[in-house]
């Protein structure tokens, strides 16, 4: 294969890094660009971390489950929680998908530490041409191949060739943006506050990984591996509240404190605040050029569908970009992957996540009422409750999208 044969991957983010793995594994030269360098690449902010058993199932096909699954918690159950009732109201096994999955848990293991294991791998492929500390700045295509332009780790302006180049870039991505696709969809008004705190919730018998409904402050509960162990408390913030005021320190405290009263304080080991999105681009290709991950698609973590599904689309590009540069398929299946993961970018991913914030900050309470009652419903019916976890583990949009041709 000639250097100008391999597929140009844009960052070294959790789609980018399982796209360059996935392709390198079958022969495939992968050029992969990352403005990190090594000395900040671990300095990114929390972000995704509950791992679904379809993406636990990829992680295996590249090897990388084996290296992150010490690093995390396997989480068999998850919980929904009235905040204003103080109860349980449903618990949700994913034991019930043990005969559709060899994974019937999600892994709650943090971005970073994906990444950070990823990374290692790639660095040690022969077929990855790993540019870390190298910026993409734009590219131009034509009938045989792709041209990037970069600047370098020594600052300088550089070309690189390739037949295809698939932008891993995240939300900002310069590649749907030159390629003028609109990225349809809002902004939430309301930002999302992130406080990491060293306590153990299950001590009031939190599972590790909860959804907490309430009309005033809904909240998310989910707890990582240390040392030390941490959870994260998500909280809905007000839009007029500056950045600066809903992190001060006794801020944060008085939310923990109001979420959970606890004697002697919480001891907080951090806290961000994000902006939540529900947009999909309107094309995932144009010519050699592919959107894949949040690139393509940005929504509420709520439910834990971002990264996931990214993830999911890497290992559907990769499959047909295989097959493609073997000469077993032509470019047609690449819009069979723009009609593939567009339909669970709305259908499954926008879509649930949406319902899961409305569900969460409902404020009628007879709304409430028949959504607790249909929870507890679902929850104790084996059937339902497998249709249900066969919905939000997203292996139900990977069966959907095989049927699409
Ligand atoms: C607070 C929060 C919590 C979340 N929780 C979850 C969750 O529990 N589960 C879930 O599934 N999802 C979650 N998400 C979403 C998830 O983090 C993203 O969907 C996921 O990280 C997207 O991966 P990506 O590889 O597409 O992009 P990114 O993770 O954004 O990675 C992009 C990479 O590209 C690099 N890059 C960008 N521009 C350039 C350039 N010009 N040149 C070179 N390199 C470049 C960046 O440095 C980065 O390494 C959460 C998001 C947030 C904000």
């Amino acid at each position: 294969m000639q250097p100008s044969d391999q597929v140009i991957v844009i960052g070294a983010g959790p789609v980018g890094l399982c796209l360059a793995l996935a392709l390198a594994q079958h022969d495939v030269r992968v050029c992969l660009i990352e403005a990190l360098g090594d000395d900040n690449f671990l300095d990114q902010i929390p972000r995704a971390g509950t791992n679904h058993p379809a993406t636990l199932e990829m992680f295996d096909r590249i090897g990388l489950y084996a290296k992150i699954e010490p690093r995390g918690i396997i989480a068999p159950v998850f919980h929904y929680w009235d905040r204003a009732e103080q109860a349980l109201v449903a618990a949700f096994d994913h034991a019930y998908l043990k005969d559709d999955t060899r994974f019937p848990y999600v892994l709650q293991c943090e971005r970073i530490k994906i990444v950070e294991e990823a990374l290692a791998m790639a660095k040690a492929q022969p077929n990855i041409d790993l540019r870390m500390e190298t910026t993409f700045l734009g590219f131009s295509q034509d009938a045989d191949g792709v041209t990037a332009r970069v600047t370098d780790a020594a600052g300088e302006e550089a070309t690189i060739a390739g037949r295809y180049i698939v932008s891993g870039e995240g939300a900002r991505s310069i590649i749907r943006k030159d390629l003028d696709i609109e990225f349809e969809g809002f902004t939430y008004a309301d930002r999302t506050l992130n406080i990491e705190v060293a306590y153990d919730f299950r001590r009031h018998g939190y599972a590790e990984r909860n959804y907490i409904s309430d009309p005033v402050e809904w909240s998310n509960l989910f707890h990582w591996k240390g040392p030390p162990d941490r959870w994260r408390v998500h909280f809905p913030t007000r839009p007029e509240e500056t950045e600066e005021a809903l992190q001060r320190p006794e801020g944060l405290q008085a939310r923990l404190q109001n979420f959970l009263p606890k004697a002697g304080g919480y001891e907080i080991c951090g806290s961000n605040l994000y902006t939540v999105h529900q947009r999909v681009a309107k094309r995932f290709r144009a010519g050699r050029a592919i959107l894949a991950g949040d690139s393509a698609h940005v929504n509420s973590p709520i439910g834990a569908m971002g990264m996931n599904s990214g993830i999911h689309d890497a290992f559907n590009l990769a499959d047909k970009l295989v097959r493609i540069l073997r000469a077993e398929a032509d470019e047609r299946e690449l819009d069979r992957y723009e009609r593939q993961r567009r339909h669970v970018a709305i259908k499954h991913t926008q879509a649930q996540t949406m319902r899961n914030k409305r569900l969460l900050a409902e404020q009628d309470p007879a709304v409430r009422k028949r959504n607790n009652d249909e929870l507890r419903r679902t929850a104790e019916d084996r059937k339902l409750a497998r249709a249900f976890l066969l919905r939000s583990s997203l292996i139900e949009s990977l069966r959907e999208a095989e049927q699409i041709a």
